[in-house]
């Protein structure tokens, strides 16, 4: 999944909850889940990943910065505005961590981590990734009309 979902995802979850532990594991645990649903994500066009072509960069970086404007933009005057934040970004920490590349070089957890992700990961065939658009975008649009109505 892009970052849009998980953090979205993340963000539910701490507006539900109050405890941060419990925010945290449950948003890392909603990042393999999520993996697990057909989507669309760069990885559809860019598997092995072994090689990530130069246009990942500037499309991921420019989701981030949209994403980080809006979501300041939108919840900034919610009383639980910190742990939203905390939520999403223990929802997207999977994808932080695992795209620091350290499990090419083998390091322990990096290694197991990246394992686990690719483990619940279903890749869709790039010649259906408009299956994997249309599964990301009601997810996406579920998530911000649930936020919109909470
Ligand atoms: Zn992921």
């Amino acid at each position: 999944m892009t970052i849009t979902p998980h953090l979205l995802t993340g963000t539910v979850v701490a507006k539900n909850l109050k405890n941060p532990w419990a925010i945290f594991f449950i948003g890392v645990a909603s990042h393999f889940l999520l993996d697990a649903i057909p989507h669309l994500d760069v990885g559809t066009f860019t598997r092995p990943l072994n090689y990530q072509p130069i246009w990942v960069y500037p499309i991921v970086l420019g989701e981030a910065i949209i994403l980080a404007l809006v979501y300041y933009k939108v919840f900034h005057k919610e009383p639980k505005f910190k742990l939203m934040m905390f939520g999403g970004f223990s929802a997207i920490l999977v994808d932080v961590l695992d795209n620091l590349n350290f499990w090419k070089k083998g390091v322990p957890f990096f290694t197991q981590l990246h394992s686990t992700h690719e483990w619940f990961h279903y890749n869709i065939s790039p010649d259906h990734w408009y299956l994997g658009l249309l599964t990301t975008l009601i997810l996406t649009g579920g998530l911000v009309w649930y936020l919109s109505k909470s």
